[in-house]
């Protein structure tokens, strides 16, 4: 036998065992607020910053254990399970800057990202600054002597524009700036931000980590010393992750690596079949050849995910009409669980963008927006294909 380093999938069942569950095969759920101690001394042992056998706004012991599999899989040290994505990255920028303090972000982002840069950071006197992802010159032109903390965010949807990570971070990092990676699309399978040089990676565990479509979670995974710091402000903000939905969590980590396989497939497949098809205009995938950044999306991911968006030519009513005609896929907004999910972006953030940002990122009404799931390869193409062509 090598000694190789094991695959994803043995680290994350190997981080899963801890003494206390005695012989319990599957970890168990902690779906409970209060830890009891024997005595005053024993009550301030277990009140450690970090520990999870106390209150679980403090920490619970389901959420380290989903806590440790992501860090185990990114490589990081430590890590937070949050109520939602959205919990986690609001609670990790307040827990980094403040008043007076400049963040930059991306043109494209997720769109409560965009929203908190936009509006929510400002209305507290943090300045922020968007730029062009994919130009390494415009986070450094962006930089001021008061920038603290630089956001990123790689595949971005809708137009799937990636942002050089190693080049991006070793930038910041000579400036003395925290990164922090929403590597969602990516999952931890697909990229691993911090070996490429960024300080946290931040996940909505909702996605593809959860896999299922019935969890709300988020996490943020980094260094001992920064998740401290998050730690120990996220105890006040309170946007902490609930045991049940960390005990859904790991069930759904336990198969991530299977699912992406089966995912990275079928993105792909679809990718090119419909890039091939004369009703589409225009196919945006970081796998395809012709994706304008292909060549830094193989140097810095090893699978491109089941995330994709397409132009079709006939616009708007196309896009209507072919979303109609599916069988296999649900009409709905959020992604990464095991089932497709297919969307008009335009119609998505129409309501949530101001008309001005919709056209910045580049939103058209002939857009769709595709999240491949895990069906059998064949059936998804034969769907697709009898949408576009009926
Ligand atoms: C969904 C999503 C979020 C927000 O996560 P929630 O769990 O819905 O709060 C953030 N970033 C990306 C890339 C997402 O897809």
């Amino acid at each position: 036998m090598s000694h190789q380093k094991p695959g994803p999938t043995t680290r994350v069942l190997n981080a899963d065992h801890d003494p206390a569950d005695g012989n319990s095969v599957s970890p168990p759920l902690h779906q409970s607020v209060n830890f009891s101690a024997r005595d005053m001394a024993h009550l301030n042992e277990i009140a450690v910053p970090q520990g999870d056998r106390y209150y679980t706004r403090r920490g619970n012991p389901t959420s380290s254990r989903l806590a440790r599999a992501i860090c185990e899989l990114e490589g990081a040290e430590s890590g937070l399970i949050t109520a939602s994505g959205m919990g986690a990255i609001s609670t990790a920028i307040l827990s980094l800057v403040g008043a007076g303090n400049h963040v930059i972000g991306q043109r494209n982002h997720y769109v409560g990202i965009t929203e908190l840069l936009e509006k929510i950071l400002p209305s507290f006197a943090i300045e922020t600054t968007r730029v062009d992802q994919r130009s390494v010159q415009a986070f450094a032109n962006a930089i001021r002597p008061n920038t603290k903390l630089i956001i990123l965010e790689t595949p971005v949807n809708p137009l799937m524009h990636i942002t050089d990570l190693p080049a991006v971070a070793s930038l910041a990092r000579s400036r003395g700036i925290t990164t922090l990676c929403d590597s969602t699309f990516a999952t931890p399978l697909n990229q691993q931000p911090i070996a490429l040089g960024c300080d946290i990676v931040m996940h909505s565990v909702t996605k593809y980590i959860g896999g299922h479509h019935d969890l709300l979670a988020g996490a943020l995974v980094g260094t001992n010393a920064l998740i401290q710091r998050i730690w120990d402000r996220s105890l006040t903000l309170g946007a902490i992750g609930a045991p049940f939905n960390s005990w859904l969590g790991l069930r759904g980590i336990r198969t991530l690596e299977l699912r992406m396989e089966r995912h990275n497939k079928n993105g792909l497949a679809l990718a090119e079949f419909l890039e091939a098809h004369a009703a589409v205009a225009k196919v945006f995938y970081p796998g395809l050849a012709s994706h304008p950044q292909h060549e830094l999306a193989k140097r810095q991911m090893s699978g491109f995910g089941g995330l994709l968006t397409f132009e079709l030519k006939g616009g708007h009513d196309a896009a209507v009409s072919f979303i109609g005609k599916l069988q296999l896929v649900s009409f709905a907004s959020s992604l990464g669980g095991v089932s497709s999910v297919a969307v008009q972006p335009a119609a998505l953030f129409g309501e949530q963008l101001s008309k001005e940002v919709v056209e910045e990122q580049g939103i058209t009404p002939g857009l769709v927006r595709f999240a491949a799931g895990i069906e059998n390869t064949a059936d998804l193409l034969a769907d697709v294909q009898q949408a576009l062509e009926s």
